[in-house]
């Protein structure tokens, strides 16, 4: 079978003309047709944030966006390419004059501010490939991932995303022109710019994975693979060669920022295996994540900005309904539950701290709720932990000086998570590393 590989550059690995040099080179030495998907330059989508407050604040915008500019004029000169950049440059000039003239900066004009990210390293990449003689060509998510319109943290809609993956970019693959893809972007109903969320563009790169029937996605960026902890936080961490897609998908969900928590689904609907690889040295293994499961703990993790909430309805606990009135309550306000734990007089659970106030009204109608903010969930995954009784100890008296605030092991075969105070949530990380990994 002919390979299809999909394959997704970082902020890094777009960071500077060596590093786009040395991303060009992984994908001329692809055996079978390549689709790329690329991350802004590194750094870009938070200076353009920086920039719409600028401007909408009544700040500087022009010496903001002129540092953009010298930053992608410095990658391109050293490239030596002739790129047009006119129009974007143009584009992000009359978005910021709008939003300091009216003084207001929408989520959809944030969204199209910070489409020019992309847009622009899309451009330079493209660019690059054909100057080293791969044909290459720019192709702007904006026509092929459709989305709602929730600005920011956009909701893919497949079936419309699979039939214009299937105009824009399978007439091109026949042509052996490799696609050059915006990741973080696409295009609501609505027909405006729209961002899947922070570090997004490895969603795009399985959305468009899963689009074209890829035979491999590979998430190339700055580190080896997917590591037994976050390699900033411990140095001693190493890349792990393989993981389940659940796997996976939970260390992306608590916390290991190298893939985007939503990209693992995709993959998994059409089987298509992912690699981590790091484009500054290549011929590293990288990390697979298939269907496999191999039994064993892989790695811990941490999310922090997490409130831990205690809701307390002594005359309703124990009455039938009492988790189902509990549970609406969160759906009306669309406030996911990360880990629950329950005890005879409370249930307790974690949320993101950002959520919403009007939850608590709710909530207190019929239960008193108690919010303890400034916590961190610890997260240890691995198939098969779950019922292996030496992890549970070994895991408790590692972190026995911690005060732990919740502990939660129930629902998953795969994970066991517990809740602790954010300024003890760096050390906690060590002391299970060290007790599990570094023997
Ligand atoms: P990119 O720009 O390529 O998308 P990111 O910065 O989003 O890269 O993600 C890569 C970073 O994720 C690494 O540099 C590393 O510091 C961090 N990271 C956190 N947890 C993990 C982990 N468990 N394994 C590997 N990297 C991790
Ligand atoms: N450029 C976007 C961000 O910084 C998306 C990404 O890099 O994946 O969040
Ligand atoms: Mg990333």
């Amino acid at each position: 079978m002919r390979k299809r590989i999909v394959l997704k550059f970082g902020g890094t690995s777009m960071g500077s003309a060596d590093a786009m040099r040395k991303a060009g080179a992984i994908v001329r030495s692809v055996d079978g047709e390549a689709v790329v998907v690329v991350s802004a330059v590194s750094g870009t989508t938070d200076a353009l944030i920086a920039l719409g407050r600028a401007a909408v604040g009544g700040g500087d915008w022009e010496a903001a966006l002129n540092e953009i500019r010298t930053r992608h004029a410095a990658i391109v000169a050293s490239l030596g390419l002739d790129v047009g950049l006119k129009d974007f440059w143009s584009e992000m000039e009359q978005i910021c004059q709008g939003v300091a003239q009216f003084g207001e900066l929408t989520p959809s004009i944030l969204d199209r501010l910070l489409s020019l990210g992309e847009r622009l390293s899309t451009a330079i990449f493209a660019a690059c490939l054909n100057a080293d003689g791969t044909r290459a060509e720019m192709v702007d998510a904006f026509h092929v991932v459709a989305t709602d319109r929730q600005f920011g943290s956009a909701n893919v809609d497949f079936a419309l995303t699979n039939a214009r993956a299937a105009e824009v970019l399978s007439p091109m693959l026949a042509a052996s022109v490799v696609p050059v893809v915006t990741g973080f972007v696409g295009r609501s109903d609505s027909n405006r710019y729209t961002t899947l969320g922070r570090g997004g563009s490895d969603y795009s790169a399985a959305i468009v994975a899963a689009a074209v029937d890829a035979t491999e996605l590979q998430i190339w960026t700055d580190v080896d693979g997917m590591f037994t902890a976050d390699p900033r936080l411990i140095p001693a961490a190493t890349a792990l060669p393989q993981l389940s897609y659940a796997e996976a998908g939970e260390l992306a969900y608590f916390g290991a920022k190298v893939l985007h928590p939503k990209t693992i689904k995709p993959a998994i609907e059409r089987g298509i295996p992912v690699r981590v690889l790091n484009t500054f040295h290549a011929e590293a293994p990288g990390t697979l994540i298939t269907s496999e499961k191999r039994p064993s703990l892989k790695s811990v993790t941490s999310r922090k900005g997490i409130t831990v909430l205690n809701i307390d309805a002594l005359p309703m606990l124990g009455a039938s309904g009492f988790l189902g009135t509990v549970g609406d309550a969160f759906r009306r306000h669309q406030v996911v539950v990360d880990v629950l734990a329950s005890s005879e007089v409370s249930i307790s659970v974690t949320v993101d701290q950002a959520f919403p106030e009007a939850l608590l009204d709710d909530l207190r109608a019929f239960a008193t709720v108690d919010v303890d903010p400034h916590k961190a969930i610890i997260c240890l995954v691995g198939e098969g932990i779950r019922t292996d009784l030496d992890v549970l100890w070994k895991l408790f008296y590692a972190v026995r000086t911690i005060p732990i605030r919740m502990v939660s092991q129930g629902a998953s075969q795969r994970n066991i998570t517990f809740a602790v105070a954010e300024t003890d949530a760096d050390f906690a990380v060590r002391q299970v590393f060290q007790a599990f990994f570094n023997s």
